[in-house]
């Protein structure tokens, strides 16, 4: 029987040796039922829909009928967890294969929940509805925000139950990514198998993201300051919306420089770069303000693991790769001034303005301005009365910011319309759309909250309980891994 989805699979991943992943076929699934359905996503994919019936659609998306061309697998690797290194690989999710779309660009279509793998350990291999749903949203607002992410496709109740703290419903997502090849591939391939298959991941790891390095004379280095450029993009994107991943391990950070595993993630509120919301992060290891030192400290076990590569001798390996990495304290600081000038308005950064972007910052953080909000409010030109914006000593900062961006005033306000967002995802309003479609399977909130959020950067009227910061700071306010 034909399936009711019509996917264009390639399959280059299984070309790997084989140690890189083992064949296993999703669970099958009872009685699936579709909650969500990206038809946008499904159209920029190319996917042919033969039948929009959900009952077929869900058959599909919870794994029970394999699309043609699919060859279901589930991939290994390893990864420093909080700093601990450790033997990971696919616990829960099963790549189908990968999607060529009609523009002939790759992606990874993987079934997230999907069931038991060889890599599970003592996990069930099974996610829950509100996790999911978080990771639907929130990846999706991170797309409409403009910064490179994994997309999600579609979720599907499983109807079965899933037992966490307490019983919650089961559900798959079909998450979709340029690929899911990861610090923490690079480190098994490293460590196990006496590092045989380094050279295989590496040139495979080049033709799919960075093509144009196969000429490269030294390929291992030029592929790794490629990552450190895409990793070193991501987070200033990351700091300019206030977003805080939350676990940041290596088997977390995507070679394609996607933010991918919408664990416990959130949104900052106030500004504070010691902002940290995960439940597990007892040491603010992934706070906010440290995000940039752990992409260098996990671009530091990159490099470690490609030392065999960049050169013969481990010594002189090392001496390329440290002079590679040392790079990028100083690198990170011109992109994160940069764009810290754009939020402002200032096309281009003289050396003088970082006093003034400190100056703001502190003074946000002195006063527990929420960090949105404040650059809404420059964008706008146009403060709330009676709030910490009349004070005196931000009218003084107010004026000498007015000094700085007063000679382009329209170049200015469109950088920071464009980088500034109206909207993101506000952890309060998350939670209480959350709670509603779990707990009274009411997707009302959910898909009002998804649709501000497509389009994030207009500043429109009648929105404003979408803009508003929690009443209560939300120093309490915790999140939780979603497994
Ligand atoms: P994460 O913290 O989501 O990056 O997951 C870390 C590791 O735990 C990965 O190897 C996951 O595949 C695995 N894992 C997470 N949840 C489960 C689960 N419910 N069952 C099996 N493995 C899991
Ligand atoms: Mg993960
Ligand atoms: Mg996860």
């Amino acid at each position: 029987m034909p399936s009711t989805v019509q996917f264009n699979f390639d399959n280059t991943y299984q070309h790997l040796p084989a140690s890189f992943y083992s064949e296993v076929k999703p669970a099958f699934i009872q009685n699936p039922q579709m909650v969500m359905f990206n038809e946008d996503l499904a159209g920029f994919l190319g996917l042919r829909l033969l039948d929009k019936n959900p009952e077929a659609l869900a058959a599909i998306f919870a794994g029970n009928t394999l699309p043609e061309g699919a060859f279901p697998l589930a991939q290994a690797y390893a990864g420093h967890q909080f700093g601990n290194f450790t033997m990971l690989g696919d616990g829960r999710a099963i790549l189908l294969g990968e999607q060529i779309t009609p523009q002939g660009e790759r992606f990874d279509i993987q079934l997230k929940g999907a069931g038991r793998t060889p890599y599970s350990r003592s996990g069930d291999g099974k996610a829950h509805l509100s996790a999911m749903l978080r990771e639907y949203l929130v990846s999706e607002a991170m797309h409409h925000l403009g910064i490179p992410t994994s997309r999600s496709l579609a979720v599907v109740l499983t109807g079965e139950p899933v037992y966490r703290e307490k019983v919650r419903p089961g559900a798959i997502l079909t998450r979709v990514a340029q690929s899911h090849l990861r610090v923490g591939t690079f480190e098994y391939a490293r460590n196990f198998h006496e590092g045989k298959y380094l050279k295989d991941l590496l040139q495979y790891s080049i033709a799919r993201h960075f093509p144009e390095l196969e000429d490269s004379d030294h390929q291992a280095l030029a592929f790794f300051e490629a990552v450190m450029n895409k990793q070193l993009e991501l987070i200033v994107h990351w700091m300019r919306v206030g977003f805080i991943h939350g676990v940041m391990n290596t088997d977390n950070m995507s070679i394609a420089g996607e933010s991918i595993d919408y664990g416990p993630c959130a949104f900052m509120n106030v500004y504070n770069p010691l902002t940290v919301y995960s439940s597990i992060d007892e040491q603010g290891r992934y706070a906010y303000g440290n995000q940039p030192y752990i992409a260098h400290w996990n671009l530091g076990s990159l490099a470690s693991a490609l030392l065999p590569e960049i050169a013969p001798s481990t010594e002189e390996a090392v001496k390329i790769a440290q002079k590679s990495i040392s790079h990028f304290p100083k690198a990170y600081e011109n992109k994160w001034l940069e764009m810290m000038g754009h939020k402002l308005g200032i096309e281009s950064i003289r050396p003088t303005d970082k006093a003034l972007i400190d100056d703001l910052l502190h003074w946000m953080q002195k006063n527990e301005a929420d960090y949105t909000n404040t650059f809404l409010y420059l964008r706008r030109r146009k403060f709330p009365e009676g709030s910490i914006y009349q004070q005196s000593d931000f009218k003084e900062w107010l004026h000498q910011w007015q000094e700085r961006i007063k000679a382009n005033p329209e170049v200015a306000q469109q950088l920071m319309d464009k980088n500034n967002p109206a909207f993101i995802p506000r952890n309060h309003l998350v939670e209480k759309a959350l709670e509603s479609a779990s707990n009274q399977g009411d997707m009302r909130e959910f898909q009002d909250l998804l649709t501000v959020l497509q389009n994030p950067y207009e500043d429109r009227a009648g929105l404003e309980a979408y803009q508003e910061a929690p009443a209560e700071v939300d120093k309490g306010y915790r999140t939780f891994c979603g497994t």
